[in-house]
């Protein structure tokens, strides 16, 4: 058995984090640095590829700077982003956004997960983990590599798993209910960009059955978001084939077959709520807490400050837990991203209505200031980050 496992089962843990995301990994360094014993896991090896647009919108910047890493995109060589452009149709719109930066999911992952390891977090990666059921004291957490199986003892678990079934024994406590038109997000990335990805702009293009976003990330490379109706990538035969489809429709027909030749990833269905976010012991946060749809570009905001107002609760659950946390974390996370949540999907809801995408864009166009409300919203960090 590998030496890593051995050693994380004999310690006393005072959180286990599930999953090293942006939202995991910082709350584990967080943690870390109130003095918790902390060990993260993932079952990803890392630096791990994920599907992402790899956009960090302004509050996603501010998130960074609050929590006192706001270099990290910089020294990981991220693109400074300034602009969208939309197009569908043949018709296209420019605006200008609040800086962002435009990096790989894995490049900043890894970086995040550096910051966690250098505040004292123990990182384990290519394990499996699954939440057991609370007693007085904490949870255990069983982990696997493998056919190698321990379980570890933990004051309290922080869920940051992302999309799709909660690695936890009472999930059924904390249902999911997914959008009954839930799109299904996509993913992929080449060694260069091409021209018709400039530097600074995020590329959006619209079709009928869906979405993609490309962007230049760190040392030039081209990094491609997408989501779509599962009936258009089944009738397209494959993710790949979908994106084509849709560019060339768009307005970009020889991106066309750049993204067909290149290799795809899926994810499960996108939208969809939980509306119980904390279970004795255990806090749920991230995507993991629930997801509307790529299109705002401000998952990664969410999970960013998500992390930061979880971290005082949480420091305190480690200690001793108590029911009032439950109700504080789940109006705290209502108060975070719930509007922007009702913005997101209103914007999700709009692109399934292509003359309403038409009409956007024909009046971006002529009055890009109209968008300017719209993309304040968006971006804005909320008013209160909790600063460190
Ligand atoms: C197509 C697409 C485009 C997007 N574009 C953008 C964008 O441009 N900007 C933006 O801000 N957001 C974007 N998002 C959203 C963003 O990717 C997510 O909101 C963000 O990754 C959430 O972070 P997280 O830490 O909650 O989860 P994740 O980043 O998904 O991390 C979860 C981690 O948990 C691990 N895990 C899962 N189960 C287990 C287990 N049982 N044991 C151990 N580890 C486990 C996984 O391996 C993973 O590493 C996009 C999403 C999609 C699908």
């Amino acid at each position: 058995m590998s030496v890593g496992l051995i050693a994380a089962a004999t310690r006393q843990w005072d959180a286990v984090v599930i999953g090293a995301g942006p939202a995991g990994a910082l709350e584990a360094a967080l943690l870390a640095r109130r003095g918790l014993a902390v060990l993260l896991v993932d079952k990803a090896h890392f630096p791990r590829p994920k599907v992402c647009g790899g956009c960090l919108n302004a509050a996603a910047l501010a998130a960074l700077q609050a929590a006192g890493v706001g270099d990290l995109p910089w020294q990981l060589g991220a693109e400074p982003l300034s602009r969208l452009q939309v197009s569908s149709r043949r018709r296209r719109a420019t605006v200008s956004l609040r800086p962002g930066a435009g990096i790989s999911r894995g490049t900043l992952d890894a970086g995040l997960v550096a910051a966690a390891i250098t505040a004292g977090v123990v990182f384990l990666d290519g394990v499996r983990a699954r939440a057991g059921l609370a007693t007085d004291q904490g949870r255990p957490v069983h982990l696997s590599r493998g056919s190698e199986q321990v379980t570890v003892q933990a004051r309290l678990v922080v869920v940051a798993s992302g999309l799709g079934p909660l690695p936890v024994e009472d999930a059924d406590q904390l249902p999911a209910t997914v959008a009954p038109n839930a799109r299904l997000g996509a993913g992929t990335s080449a060694p260069h960009a091409p021209p018709q990805v400039p530097p600074g702009v995020i590329v959006m293009m619209i079709g009928d059955g869906g979405y993609v976003g490309l962007v230049r990330v760190e040392n030039g490379a081209l990094n491609v978001g997408a989501a779509f109706d599962p009936e258009f990538v089944k009738a397209a035969g494959g993710l790949g084939e979908a994106a084509a489809t849709l560019v060339e429709a768009a307005d970009a027909p020889l991106i066309g077959n750049l993204l067909r030749s290149l290799r795809w990833r899926g994810t499960p269905p996108l939208t969809f709520r939980r509306r119980i976010l904390a279970r004795k012991r255990l806090f749920v946060l991230g995507d993991a807490a629930g997801y509307v749809e790529p299109f705002t570009g401000e998952g990664m905001a969410w999970a960013l400050t998500g992390a930061l107002a979880l971290a005082p609760l949480a420091a305190a659950a480690a200690t001793s837990w108590n029911e009032q946390l439950q109700r504080h974390w789940e109006s705290e996370h209502a108060r975070l991203v719930g509007r922007r949540r009702r913005l997101c999907r209103a914007v999700a809801s709009g692109l399934r209505r292509p003359w309403l995408t038409a009409l956007s864009l024909h009046l971006l166009r002529v009055l890009p200031q109209l968008a300017a409300p719209a993309v304040r919203a968006i971006n804005a960090p909320p008013r209160r980050l909790v600063e460190l």
